[in-house]
């Protein structure tokens, strides 16, 4: 995997740390959270929390299938079209987070 630099603390993104990628460019999900709790207004901030929640499941998930590494054939197909697809689910997630 590529190696990215989180916008906010500057740092490194590594591979099997979660990170997202918004409008601005890649970030940490522990920085991407907590710079957005101190961003929204109060009333918002269950739905932060929620979300927060169903982002940090998504991109767990997205590392697990991401460990399981390069296979050949019908069934490398597969796992790179899961990938691809829980990818999708991340991003949408975040888009839903930078809009709050
Ligand atoms: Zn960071």
């Amino acid at each position: 995997m590529a190696e990215f630099n989180c916008y906010i603390c500057s740092g490194k993104v590594r591979t099997g740390e979660k990170f997202t990628f918004t409008r601005t460019g890649s970030v940490h999900f522990d920085c991407f959270i907590s710079s957005r709790r101190k961003e929204i207004a109060p009333e918002k901030q269950e739905e932060l929390r929620t979300l927060s929640i169903l982002l940090d499941s998504q991109l767990k998930h997205l590392l697990d299938v991401l460990a399981i590494g390069h296979h050949e054939g019908k069934t490398g197909e597969l796992v790179r079209n899961k990938y691809k697809e829980i990818e999708k689910a991340c991003g949408e997630t975040t888009k839903h987070i930078s809009e709050l």
